[in-house]
């Protein structure tokens, strides 16, 4: 079955899109009209520019619409998890512009009602197979929330999903916050969470390694429309170098480039091993549904 859903899979990069819904106390009038279909297209037109059915169109591997809930977004992400215990390195990147849904999609909302993201379901997947196969493979889960190339960086055993929480709450309060005009606790920072899979098959003691990255990128808003100066400008436009050198490689990836440059940034260095090869990879776009935010989304 798992060598069934692995041919299923097209290509090794793949790119979805998620449209986040309006929030309680928006003016809906003011929304970008976003029409997703069942293959993977998202009709995008603007209310204010007073031009009726003019839509621009995007094509992505699949999009889900505003009414998307957490588990059909996991459920198009389930058969990525489970390769991963069969050797195959997997890294998801949630990318957009902030207020988007990166945050929601990877982690969940923070009104702490429970409605788990892709960590936490992907993690709950994990140690699910790895115990149900444990008559014939043995795992080892470790957990880290940074890559071993960077210095302090630690590396732990873990054991549940909770184990896996309470790092990335660690990992989250170290994580650099400012604020900018946009809004007022956006992330300046990317947050990786790498968790580290060796197996051994227990017939015919076969072993492997494999990598799990669950990246909430930070966000990636032109430095115009945030109005930062200083520091945060100088933040700003590290962000942007990294996601477009992140860009580049994945560019060069799908293009089968001879050439990938994973060396124009830390966050391509860190995941040279995980990006290319037989590692997997799948962006998740989100776009907001503000006018405002238009030309971004
Ligand atoms: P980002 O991490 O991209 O800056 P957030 O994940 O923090 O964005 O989302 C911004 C706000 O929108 C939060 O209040 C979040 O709870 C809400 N939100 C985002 N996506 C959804 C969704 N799919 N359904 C309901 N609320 C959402
Ligand atoms: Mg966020």
């Amino acid at each position: 079955i798992l060598y069934n859903e692995l041919q299923e899979l097209k290509g090794n990069i793949r790119v979805y899109c998620r449209v986040r819904p309006w929030l309680p106390g928006q003016n809906k009038e003011a929304t970008i009209v976003a029409h997703t279909s069942e293959d993977g297209e998202i009709w995008v037109s603007n209310p204010s520019k007073q031009v009726k059915n003019e839509y621009q169109t995007f094509k992505f591997n699949k999009v889900f619409g505003s009414s998307a809930s957490q588990g059909q977004v996991f459920l198009e992400i389930q058969p990525l998890i489970r390769s991963v215990l069969d050797g195959f390195s997997v890294c998801i990147f949630a990318y957009g512009q902030t207020g988007s849904g990166k945050t929601y999609t990877m982690s969940g909302p923070s009104s702490g009602k429970q409605d788990w993201g892709v960590n936490y379901r992907a993690l709950n997947e994990l140690f699910d197979i790895s115990h149900s196969r444990r008559n014939s493979f043995s795992y080892k889960i470790q957990s880290t929330s940074d890559g071993l190339v960077i210095p302090e960086a630690t590396l732990h055993l873990v054991e549940s999903t909770s184990d896996v929480l309470k790092l990335m709450e660690m990992g989250n309060q170290n994580r650099a916050v400012g604020s900018t005009a946009l809004n007022e606790s956006s992330s300046r920072s990317h947050s990786i969470l790498i968790v580290h899979i060796s197996g051994s098959n227990l017939k015919d003691g076969l072993k492997f390694k494999s990598y799990l990255h669950l990246i909430d990128l930070a966000g990636s808003e032109r430095v115009e429309r945030t109005g930062a100066t200083g520091d945060r400008l100088t933040e700003a436009q590290y962000i942007n170098k990294s996601l477009s050198a992140l860009s580049d490689v994945i560019v060069a990836l799908s293009r089968k480039s001879s050439h990938v440059p994973y060396r124009n940034s830390k966050l391509t260095h860190i995941l040279q091993n995980s990006l290319g090869g037989h590692a997997k990879t799948l962006m998740l776009i989100h776009v907001s549904p503000e006018v405002e935010s238009y030309s971004e989304t």
